[in-house]
Parts: C-alpha cells; structure tokens; sequence
C-alpha cells in the first residue's frame, strides 16, 4: 500500500471547493507519455494552476501502471524543480470499470479515482460506487461517480447516444453513495467525432460544422438539487480546427471532426462545474506537430526533433485551456 500524501499529490476536496466557490475549473489532462507529462506540469506551473492528471485504463495498458505512478511522482518534484514551491497535483482514475481497478489504483497511489456505473441500472450503479467510496475514502482517496450517458469512443469506453442525467436521481445518488464528485451528461462527448453531421448546423460565415449547444438547463436543474457540489464535464474537447486542417494538410485525413465551442466550456466553468476533461485536443496538437514537422523535414530521424515541437505545441494548448477557458490561472 502506497500512500498519495507520501509522493506529494493531493486529492481533489479542498481544490474542487475553492473552484466551485471561485467560479472555474480544475484542469483533467489525460496523459500517457513523458511529452505530455512535461507540457502539462510546464504548462500548470508556468499559469500557476492547480492540475489532475488522468490516467484512463487505454494508458495504464498502453505506458504500464507502476511507470505511470512514478511519473505522477516526478510530475511533483518536476513542477518544483520549476520554481512551484506548493504544486497541487491530482493523480486520478479515469472511467474505472470495476471496484478492483479502483482498489488497484488507490492501493499504489492514486489520489482520486473515477468509477464508471453509468451503463448499470440505476440501483447497480449506486451500490457499486458505494463500495468504492467506502474502500477509498478510508485512506482519503476522493471518488467521482457518475450518472447519464456520454456518447462518443474513448478508449474502451463507448456508446452510440447519450442520455442526460436526470436531475430528480442527483441527491439520491450522492446521498447514497458518499461520492465527492459528480460527472453528469448535459450534450458533452468522447472523442473527435463528437457529433454526425446530421446533429451539426452549418456555420454561414465560415462553412465549418456547429454542434448543439450543451444542455444548460440541465446544469440549471441539477444545481438547485445540489447547491456547491461539485460537477464533472467528460469529453469536454474542442477540437482545434487548425489543429484538424493541420493534420490533413500533411497528408491526415479527419473528416467532419467536431468538437465542443470553447465560450460553452468558460460558461460552464463559472458554474458548479468544477472539473473538465480534455484529452482529444492534445491528441491532435501533438498529432499536428508531430505530422508538421516530419512533412517539412523529410531527412530527420531524431524523435526529439519531432517530439520536442509536439510537446510545445500540447504546452501552449494547456495553457490555453487553463487561462482562456477554465480559468485556474493563479490559484496557487
Ligand atoms: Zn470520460
């Protein structure tokens, strides 16, 4: 059993409260390379943001869980070796798909975990979250449940529609299963293909597809049943269209890529909603870079040569997020 206190991470109580009362939202990165690693702790320290890194069950195959862990460990000691005196870095679970997944995860130093019951029925949900939060919260591990329906593909998880959370189920749910935080559907989705273009309209101006705006009334109607409890966005990416016209540019090849409009997401955040996740984005502004850079420089062989302007170019997005969309920005 390793504790998070002991590799310098924190759990998600203090900071989701200070969002919820200041208006913004906590950062979820997902990563699973040391370039993304990099750019996000640069990123968070450069901006001054309190940031959790997502560890999906794709990157715990993919980069090995106990590689993982160390890295979240050296994200701490990086983030200080920075000139962060006071980081605050989460290491959390993302979609956990079992109660031995999350035991797993908090057992070797996760500071939160995220299980995922939103396809069981109603009351398999609430029972299994339950358990979680009563093994987890035992060593202070803080648990993000969740309730409706995301459409979308990320890694394992995927469905064909969603469902929206039913605001009349929220305070049973959190009652019941103790759990610290709440992702609800409200219209957000996994992935780059958000959206057919059949649910799009076409911007006049521009030509480029837009997708139904979040349901905000949702948001509205659960907040009221449960005032200052902190919300979760899933598949809360914009996918960056000069991202998606870089990336075909150099021989890509993303059709009809939607993402969710930037001003939905900062409106959101002024709300309960108290921590979005994005993981498409970066994706794509390392894809971009990477593709950029090895089309121009047809003679390199060097992954650092190529690699390096990805990490930059994830970098800048971060800090994009944290500053012009979350607005964690000097909360340190
Ligand atoms: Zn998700």
């Amino acid at each position: 059993m390793i504790s998070y206190k002991t590799l310098g991470l924190v759990n998600t109580r203090e900071m989701f409260a200070k969002a919820v009362k200041g208006g913004y939202a906590i950062p979820a990165f997902n990563f699973n390379n040391m370039e993304q690693l990099q750019a996000i702790v640069m990123a968070a320290v450069e901006t001054k943001s309190p940031v959790i890194l997502q560890v999906s069950k794709g990157a715990r195959d993919y980069a090995n869980q106990t590689l993982l862990r160390y890295m979240a460990e050296g994200a701490v000691g990086y983030a200080k070796e920075l000139g962060c005196e006071k980081p605050e870095i989460v290491l959390h679970l993302d979609h956990g798909d079992s109660f031995e997944t999350c035991k797993s995860c908090i057992d070797m130093g996760f500071s939160s975990v995220m299980i995922d019951g939103s396809h069981l029925p109603y009351e398999e949900n609430v029972a299994l979250t339950k358990k979680v939060v009563e093994y987890a919260h035992q060593f202070d591990v803080t648990v993000e449940g969740e309730l409706g329906v995301l459409a979308g593909v990320e890694d394992e998880v995927s469905s064909e529609e969603s469902h929206y959370t039913k605001p009349e189920e929220v305070v049973d749910f959190v009652t019941k299963t103790g759990c610290d935080s709440l992702a609800i559907s409200i219209g957000t989705s996994h992935g780059a293909y958000k959206f057919t273009p059949e649910q799009c309209t076409v911007d006049p101006e521009t030509g480029r597809l837009l997708p139904p705006p979040l349901a905000f009334d949702v948001l509205a109607a659960i907040e009221e049943q449960l005032p200052g409890f902190p919300i979760v966005l899933h598949g809360s990416s914009s996918v960056p269209q000069d991202d998606v016209d870089t990336i075909n540019k150099y021989g890509g090849k993303l059709v009809a890529a939607v993402g969710i409009p930037e001003e939905q997401l900062r409106k959101a955040s002024k709300s309960a909603v108290c921590k979005i996740n994005i993981d498409s984005d970066s994706r794509l502004a390392m894809t971009a870079a990477v593709r950029k850079t090895l089309a121009e420089k047809p003679g390199e062989f060097d992954p650092r040569k190529y690699l390096g302007p990805a990490r930059e170019s994830m970098k800048q997005l971060y800090m994009h997020k944290i500053i012009n969309v979350l607005g964690s920005n000097d909360k340190l």
